[in-house]
């Protein structure tokens, strides 16, 4: 059915039922709260509103939902920034990850820093800074293949006694095309070669002049080894962060994306999802590719169950029907029928697709093996 009724959109885009039945007026269509008005109608209406009807679901007709909607400026809230490390192998990513977390949670915190979930959050002095451990190129390649994104700040991480390389040119590539600000963190300092200002003279050749150097680059020295600079690296996100002005309406179904997921054995299909706007809770009914279901138990990053998470907070989320994969949208929707039709169409046109590309992919498959 390609319509919708009037209340049920109302409530959709977060509207007043009456603004919506005089808007209907002005466009010469009479109606109450319980008339249906087609997808074309509500559209119109939706783009008076800046609301964008998700594209996604719309090409999906057998379900009219529309919950991508653009938040009003007084619904939006600060949200810590989403940072991801990325920089050449073996330049000290992982090191400078765990330097962090070590730095910031305390072993006796419950999971303490044994939790691993693909993600976590890191307190300083009363502001959060989200950070994403998934290698930054996979993070990078795989959600913007969906159209999506996930990180406000890109860390690079390089190296101060092996300077820049080909991966950290990729990575810078990466930070640039998704127009992401980056923070260089020249590490190993300890290292008795360590030369920052080499680093600082090969990454002008990649348009990053840092700040003593007259640019606007925020080069950070760091030792992940040492524990040196950490404090430093972190007031420079809060800092680049404060001066990106990120927000998102917490009062609102949730919209996130998947991280990672993993079927366990005991717990079935498992996925790590950044919230990004409106609220998780227990019980709702979500949808992220072709997995559906209904939040049964969430889980946060240093390992305590939680009822709810929030924008830019990431959580281990159980209750999905199978393991979406990473860089999958995920739709807080009305109920769970919907959920569960909304699964079913896709993995039909999912089945569809494949074997249309079947020949194909298995040439593909052919060649990837050479
Ligand atoms: P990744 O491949 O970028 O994740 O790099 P790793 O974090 O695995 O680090 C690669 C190697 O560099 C490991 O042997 C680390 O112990 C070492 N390393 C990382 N950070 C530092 C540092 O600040 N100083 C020194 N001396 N070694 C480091
Ligand atoms: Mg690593």
């Amino acid at each position: 059915p390609e319509s919708i009724k009037v209340g049920e959109f109302a409530r959709l885009i977060n509207k007043p039922s009456s603004e919506i039945i005089k808007k209907l007026l002005f466009m010469g269509v009479m109606a109450t709260i319980n008339h249906e008005i087609t997808f074309e109608t509500a559209e119109k209406i939706a783009e008076e509103y800046n609301i964008i009807v998700d594209k996604e679901i719309k090409k999906e007709k057998e379900e009219i939902l529309i919950n991508d909607f653009e938040d009003d400026e007084e619904s939006l809230q600060v949200r810590p920034p989403v940072v991801t490390v990325m920089g050449h192998v073996d330049h000290g990513k992982t090191s400078l990850l765990d330097a962090i977390r070590h730095s910031k949670v305390t072993e006796t915190e419950a999971g303490g820093i044994t939790q691993h979930i693909g993600a976590y959050t890191v307190d300083i002095n009363g502001s959060k800074v989200t950070f994403l451990d998934t290698p930054g190129h996979e993070a990078f390649t795989a959600m913007r293949a969906r159209g999506a994104q996930a990180t406000d700040i890109a860390i690079l991480v390089v190296a101060a006694d092996d300077g820049v390389m080909p991966q950290t040119v990729e990575a810078i590539n990466h930070a640039k095309a998704a127009n992401v600000p980056i923070i260089v963190a020249i590490n190993k300092m300890d290292k008795p070669n360590a030369n920052p200002d080499r680093v600082k003279q090969e990454l002008t050749e990649y348009g990053l002049i840092a700040e003593d150097w007259g640019g606007d680059t925020v080069c950070v020295p760091v030792s992940a080894k040492s524990k040196i600079g950490i404090d430093n690296l972190l007031e420079m996100i809060l800092l680049v962060a404060e001066i990106q002005q990120l927000t998102a309406n917490p009062n609102r179904p949730a919209k996130g994306i998947i991280i990672e997921a993993k079927l366990d054995k005991g717990r079935g299909p498992v996925a790590t999802v950044l919230v990004q706007k409106g609220t998780l809770r227990i019980g709702d009914a979500i949808v992220a590719g072709v997995a559906y279901g209904k939040v049964r138990a969430m889980v946060d990053d240093k390992g305590r169950k939680v009822k709810e998470a929030g924008p830019s907070i990431p959580v281990e989320v159980l209750g999905l029907s199978e393991v979406p994969n990473a860089g999958d949208i995920l739709y807080c929707v009305s109920d769970d029928k919907t959920a569960r039709q909304i699964g079913e169409i896709r993995k039909n046109k999912e089945r569809q697709e494949h074997y249309a590309n079947t020949a194909k992919v298995s040439l593909e498959d052919l060649f990837s093996q050479i």
